[in-house]
């Protein structure tokens, strides 16, 4: 007990209160009084007006600039954000995109992962766990395909991807290998070949199809022409190209 320290009067209107709360006599009452003493002891009690202080500015007062920084607060950075949002591609592919660098796709890895499937087989190889960095750049299924368009659009010199590669590390490699003018037209090529073989993966999961990495080159090329078609123009250099 620590009624030594204990202000005489606020302790006789606590035991007060907390007899009416409790009865007299109950085993209740008493261990009330100790926990309100302990309570009472562990505050530190200033007699002046509260005031309302603003914590993301340091003089406390607000500001539509602080509360504007307050919101990201506790974000996390993505590379290649800027390159994405700058890319020259549908919004729906450029949200595929973010979501594939987040590595939030719904890969067979992914769903065996929350418990939603048993196996995680790649559906284009067949042969290794179909994560994303798997599936876009790494899968022998996606470097023949990489590797045929690279050749093909006489971007030699770039590194071609290989079994062990990450997504997001190959882009932003090759794409400091390309002169300033090419590099937006690359992120775009990036994003539609992503969003192609995205798309074979699901038509070989849910329509039980297969292709030829040929046939998927072939498709890359018509999705060129579409989105070019469409004015997505930072494909133009590549569009000429392929
Ligand atoms: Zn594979």
């Amino acid at each position: 007990m620590c009624k030594e320290c204990f202000d005489e009067e606020a302790c006789s209107l606590i035991l007060e209160l907390v007899k009416c709360v409790c009865g007299r006599g109950e085993k209740r009452f008493v261990i009330c009084v100790c926990h309100l003493e302990l309570w009472f002891c562990s505050l530190a009690i200033i007699e002046s007006q509260d005031q309302l202080l603003w914590r993301w500015t340091t003089n406390g007062h607000y500001s539509s600039a602080s509360a504007y920084r307050a919101f990201f607060i506790g974000r996390t950075s993505l590379c290649g954000a800027k390159d994405i949002w700058a890319a020259s591609t549908p919004p729906k592919v450029k949200f595929f995109f973010r979501l594939a660098l987040h590595g939030r796709l719904w890969t067979a890895e992914r769903r065996r992962r929350h418990g939603l499937q048993a196996v995680d087989d790649c559906a284009l190889c067949d042969q290794q766990p179909e994560t994303t960095d798997h599936l876009l750049v790494a899968c022998v299924f996606a470097r023949e395909v990489w590797q045929r368009l690279i050749s093909a659009s006489g971007l030699d010199h770039l590194h071609h991807p290989l079994s062990d590669s990450r997504l997001v590390d190959w882009w932003q490699a090759s794409r400091t290998l390309l002169p300033q003018q090419f590099r937006r037209g690359f992120d775009s090529l990036v994003v539609l070949v992503s969003w192609t073989l995205w798309k074979e993966r699901n038509a070989g999961t849910f329509d039980n199809t297969s292709c030829m990495p040929t046939q998927t080159l072939a498709k890359v090329r018509e999705e060129v022409n579409a989105w070019l078609a469409a004015g997505f123009r930072g494909l133009a250099p590549f569009g000429a190209l392929l």
